[in-house]
């Protein structure tokens, strides 16, 4: 200790802390930062919505831990040639794989605040915990839940849907589960959801210490809905074994093809058989805010808990998970655990009690309500509910043009954003993940694949709020193009992208 204190000078100059020596220029070089990534997003459309990653590039990644420290400009510098060229592409309209979010630019300048403020909401008494609970006041008000309702950001939906397990089992096996495990109570506890289930489902049932085999994947319906009278014959059975069902987990928008079970069927059902009803509405939640879809969701308003991401159709930037529980006392004792050094006070900065890190795993915890807050302030949940409503419409187009098309062919109905096809071949499966990987190659567009009755599928999710008819017409034309190439005997690749304008000028 004594040997520290003799080499710091105590009385910090610049030079000792990590401020700038100089103000000025940091505030050039952040304002460059911020002109540069305002005209990315501007622009972004002018860009390739993805491209491979050079080996030189990716070798740039692998340098040796750096000791000595170098000029901001430089490091931006390679920020702007390495980083920002390469990234995932799902801030372009073309982005339409997996789920993703297309983000905006307020979320982006809220971010920046937020790192500025520097918050930590674990807990104390200050107003960037009060924004959270805004949050989650909007989200009682949205989805009709109560005031005892808790709310809680957290990283995403996986995250989410785990911390309601947990939830759900504290419930079901009291509060002694928490010092003594699940035993043998816990071992005969079994849940349900269906086939069509995002994998973070059973992944939770591991982590909740279950085991996957505990979650029993329900048959599901032509339009992949889960089937209530399947799922009942279940329950029934599984009772009869000497089995306890606790949980039922419903979709509200499948991963696959956006499927919405019959939420409202599923509360009924949890009702009367005394289930825990947890609705994973990653996606699929938020088209609440459209006056369109919002009947698809009726139900939902009896859930015990809802998980959902406003870094999805909340076009928030990454990342955003929701996790709101209808009876915060319960959400409270599955995770709130007293601490000598976590004392909470009535006056104080150690104030302002319950804290968030009475409702999940966290301690420290990022400002994440910031941005959300931002996105709900300044566009206003019709802005929002119609930009969701777009993303449907213009799956619905991209269908009519499927369906118009000899050459393609539709693979499962569209229920909301989603769209599965085919390019017509006879090695089906093998063309159609060529053709993908084709396009996502040729920067024009990014679908991705998945997998419905043993057929490759081209998967379009519509997510993005830049999306217009123009990147539909643009995915049909490179399907047609690059599937024409794939079915004759030598396929050479004719389609060019021009390279990506650089991010800097
Ligand atoms: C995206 C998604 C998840 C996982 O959410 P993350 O935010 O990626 O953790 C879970 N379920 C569904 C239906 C999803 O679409």
């Amino acid at each position: 200790m004594t040997e520290l204190l003799r080499e710091a000078s105590l009385c910090s100059e610049a030079s000792d802390t990590l401020d700038p020596r100089d103000w000025e220029d940091l505030r050039a070089q952040g304002h460059r930062m911020l002109d540069d990534m305002i005209d990315y997003v501007a622009g972004v459309r002018d860009r390739p919505v993805w491209q491979p990653i050079p080996d030189a590039v990716r070798g740039q990644f692998r340098a040796t831990l750096p000791r000595q420290p170098s000029d901001l400009g430089e490091v931006y510098r390679e920020f702007t040639d390495l980083i920002a060229p390469y990234a995932t592409g799902n801030v372009h309209p073309g982005f339409m794989g997996w789920v993703h979010g297309g983000g905006s630019a307020v979320g982006m300048l809220a971010e920046m605040l937020a790192a500025g403020l520097n918050a930590n909401l674990g807990g104390r008494d200050h107003i960037p915990i009060e924004v959270e609970r805004q949050i989650t006041a909007w989200m009682r008000e949205m989805f009709g839940f109560p005031a005892s309702a808790s709310g809680i950001f957290v990283t995403g939906t996986s995250m989410a849907n785990l911390m309601a397990v947990l939830v759900a089992r504290t419930f079901a096996l009291g509060k002694s589960a928490r010092q003594q495990g699940i035993g043998h109570e816990g071992a005969v506890l079994t849940a349900y959801t269906s086939k069509a289930a995002h994998g973070c489902i059973a992944k939770a049932m591991d982590i909740a210490g279950f085991g996957t085999d505990a979650l029993r994947c329900i048959s599901i319906d032509q339009s992949h809905r889960i089937d209530v009278a399947a799922l009942r014959a279940q329950i029934v059975r599984d009772r009869e074994a000497g089995l306890k069902p606790f949980l039922v987990v419903a979709s509200a928008g499948t991963v696959d093809i956006g499927a919405i079970d019959d939420l409202a069927a599923l509360a009924a059902l949890c009702r009367e058989e005394k289930l825990w009803f947890h609705v994973d509405g990653a996606y699929g939640a938020l088209g609440i805010l459209s006056p369109v879809l919002a009947p698809l969701l009726k139900g939902m308003e009896d859930a015990d808990s809802i998980a959902l991401d406003f870094h999805k159709w909340g076009q928030v930037p990454y990342d955003a998970g929701f996790l709101m529980v209808r009876d915060g006392e319960r959400h409270r004792q599955a995770f709130a655990a007293p601490a000598a050094y976590l004392r909470r006070e009535t006056r104080g900065l150690a104030a302002g009690a319950s804290w968030p890190c009475d409702l999940g795993p966290d301690l420290s915890r990022g400002f994440r309500a910031l941005k959300t807050w931002f996105t709900f302030k300044t566009y206003g949940t019709e802005k929002l509910g119609a930009v969701i409503a777009r993303t449907c419409a213009l799956a619905g187009y991209l269908e009519q043009r499927i369906l118009a098309e000899p050459r393609l062919e539709l693979l499962a109905p569209v229920n909301l954003n989603i769209v599965c096809f085919r390019y017509r071949a006879i090695n089906a499966n093998k063309i159609n993940g060529d053709i993908v990987i084709d396009i996502q190659e040729s920067g024009i567009a990014a679908p991705s694949t998945t997998i419905l009755d043993g057929q490759l599928a081209i998967r379009a999710a519509i997510v993005n709020h830049r999306t217009d008819a123009r990147d539909i017409d643009a995915l049909i034309s490179a399907v047609l193009e690059f599937g024409a190439q794939r079915s004759s005997p030598d396929d050479g690749i004719v389609l060019q992208v021009e390279p990506s304008p650089p991010l800097a000028m």
